[in-house]
Parts: C-alpha cells; structure tokens; sequence
C-alpha cells in the first residue's frame, strides 16, 4: 500500500537543529496522508473497543485473552505494518509503524507485548531471513497464529549484549547447532511459538538462530513479578542441548549483530513513538479529571476555567501537533529504517 506523502522532501534525523530550514521542510501532522489517518484511526478504534474494557482483565496474565487480542490486531493488520505484503504484511511506511505504535500505547501490557509480536518478535525474520525461512514462519507471524520473541539478553550481558554466554556448537553431523544457555527477561517468552536467540557459534562468533519451541531442551522459566506492566509474560528461556536444524541459522554465521542491533533501533523508534502516545493519553485525562473535578464543581482550585496554570487553554485535548512534531524529527519519515 502506498503512503508516501506528497510534501517536499524532508529534513533527515535532527538536521533541523543544525541548518538553515525553512518551515515546510520539517514534517508536521498536516504532512500524514489519508492512508495514515485511517490506519491511525483503525488503531485508535481497537484500542478503544477491545483494549480499554479490558485493561483490569490483563492482570490476570491470561494467555489465551493476549492470543485472541493479538489475532484480532493482526486481522487489522496492526502487527505487520512493517511486515512485506509478500508474506501476509500490510508493508506500509514508518510513519504508519509510528502512528499504531502511539495509538497501542494507551496500556502498558498490551503496549508491551503487541509491540514485541509486531517487532522484535516478527521482524528478525521478516527482514534477515531467507525466502525458505521467511516462508515457513512470517506468515504464520504475522497472521498470530504463533507469537514471536526475542532473546538477546542474559544474566550478565543485556546492555553488553555481545559478551553472551550462549553458545551454539554445531553437531558432529553437520546438520544442527547445539545450543546451551539461559536467556533473561524475554518479552512473551511465556507464550511464544518461536524464539531468535543469539548465541555464540564455537563460543566466538556472535550469531542469530530460529528456535521453535517445541524443540527438544527448550523450557521457558517461570513468570518474572514485575512491578509495572504485568498483564505481558517476560520468563526466561534455558536452552539445553538444543538441536536446531543449520537451516535455521538467521543470517551469517558471526554477523548477529547485524541483526540484533537493526531490530533494537526499530524498536527504539517505536518505543519513542509509544512513549509520547502514552503521555498524550495521560494528558487528556489528567485534563478530564481536572475539568470534571475542579471546573465543574466550582472550585477551580486557582485555575480560571479553561486555562491551567500555565496559561494554556485547555480545551479538552492534548497538544498532539507538539508531540507530532517532536516525534516526526526523530526519524527520516521517507526513510526504510534499516
Ligand atoms: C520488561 C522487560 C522486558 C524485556 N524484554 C526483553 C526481550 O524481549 N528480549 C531481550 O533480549 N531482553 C529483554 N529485556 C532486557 C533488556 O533489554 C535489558 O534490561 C536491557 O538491555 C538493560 O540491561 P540490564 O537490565 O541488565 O541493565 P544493565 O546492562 O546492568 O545496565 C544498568 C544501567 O547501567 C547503564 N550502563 C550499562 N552499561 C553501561 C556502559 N558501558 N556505560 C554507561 N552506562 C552503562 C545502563 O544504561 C543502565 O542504566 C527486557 C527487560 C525488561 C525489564
């Protein structure tokens, strides 16, 4: 689906800061297409019909309701925005991946683990695998039929990702890698089909692997108690011995990198894009509650009506060209992301 806007060519990444621009370069909401508000709005109208009535359900950390919401996000497509069309994606642009991402953020747990499924659970595969890897598992993916994770970080290496413990020896047939090891905080590691786990190949050669779960010495720990977000499964994973076929090797023997790093700044643009959605949701309703509360009573605790304390009209609504902005200029809009 094409979503290119037809504004001129925009300023790349923080450019803006450093040169001399003229207004109209620099990406604003008025830029967004048709096709970006209405996936904006189907985003917006899921959270509001399936996510919000549900919010204290989560705390249950029900599997099977995280399952069926997924499937209904991914029937909409809001798990495959940067998914190829090719295998069961919609393939839009950044911007659309940004917009759902802002809109999902209205819950912290379903934020969390759609956002896992739609990013470092699909895209590893989706974007570094081979057309017989991505034909076995994207589709699958993308449709949630299985749930994807990411294992990349361990005990004593998360933010030191590259000094992992995990290793992968290739068997004396030449047909698997055996992998040893336990993976930590793997975001819906409790309910994931497949897993890419980085693992060091001869204990050297820092490299990706398609893991599925049912094969032999894969076990999931038990549920991390996290103080936030807790409706989203984050486990271990142990590794034992477990034979994973050479086809399954994701990308080049000792190039893991690669991969593990371009899924992370995918993630951290999304992230960023959640971030500032879920301040907008706070906003709005600290805005309610001071309206409902403060206004309408009488007592304006200080506040003349439809002002706050700043000064700024408050007219029941955030300042979402602010934070548009803020967020547009964190990427190049007419960029791939890799
Ligand atoms: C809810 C949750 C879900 C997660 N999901 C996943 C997942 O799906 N897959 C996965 O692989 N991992 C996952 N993680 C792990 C996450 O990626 C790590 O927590 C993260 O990489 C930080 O690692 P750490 O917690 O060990 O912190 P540390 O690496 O111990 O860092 C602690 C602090 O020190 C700082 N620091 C570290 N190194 C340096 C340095 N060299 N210089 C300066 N400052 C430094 C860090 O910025 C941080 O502030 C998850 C974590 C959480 C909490």
């Amino acid at each position: 689906m094409e979503t290119a806007s037809t504004t001129p060519a925009h300023i790349k990444g923080g450019n803006f800061l450093i040169e001399s621009r003229r207004p109209e370069e620099i990406f604003t909401p008025e830029d967004l297409t048709d096709q970006h508000r209405l996936i904006a709005q189907t985003a917006q109208e899921f959270v509001d019909k399936e996510i919000v009535p549900r919010i204290h359900d989560f705390e249950r950390k029900d599997p099977a309701l995280m399952r069926g919401l997924l499937k209904k996000a991914a029937e909409l497509g809001l798990t495959t925005t940067d998914v190829p069309q090719q295998y069961g994606g919609l393939e839009l642009d950044k911007i659309s991946s940004i917009l759902v991402s802002e809109k999902m953020a209205r819950e912290g747990s379903w934020a969390t683990v759609v956002g896992a499924q739609a990013g470092i659970g699909i895209l590893p595969i989706a974007l570094f695998g081979t057309d017989d890897q991505r034909s076995r598992y994207v589709p699958k993916l993308a449709s949630a039929e299985w749930l994807g994770a990411y294992c990349l970080s361990e005990a004593t290496s998360a933010s030191d990702a590259l000094n992992c413990r995990t290793t992968a020896r290739p068997s004396p047939d030449g047909k698997h890698y055996l992998l040893n090891g336990t993976k930590m905080w793997v975001t819906n590691g409790g309910i994931a089909d497949v897993f890419v786990v980085f693992a060091k190949v001869d204990g050297e050669k820092f490299t990706a692997f398609i893991v599925e779960r049912t094969f032999p010495g894969v076990t999931p720990g038990a549920e991390e108690h996290k103080m936030g977000i807790r409706g989203s499964s984050t486990t271990p994973l142990v590794l034992e011995n477990v034979p994973v076929p050479v086809e399954n090797v994701l990308g080049e023997i000792g190039k893991g990198h690669l991969i593990a790093f371009n899924i992370l700044n995918i993630g951290r643009l999304k992230l960023g894009a959640g971030c500032v959605g879920a301040c907008k949701y706070l906003l709005a309703e600290a805005l309610r509650w001071a309206k409902e509360h403060l206004l309408s009573h009488g007592g304006h605790g200080g506040l003349a009506p439809g002002r706050d304390r700043s000064g700024c009209a408050v007219g029941g609504q955030t300042n979402p060209g602010g934070a548009r902005a803020i967020r547009g200029r964190m990427f190049d809009p007419q960029g791939d992301g890799h």
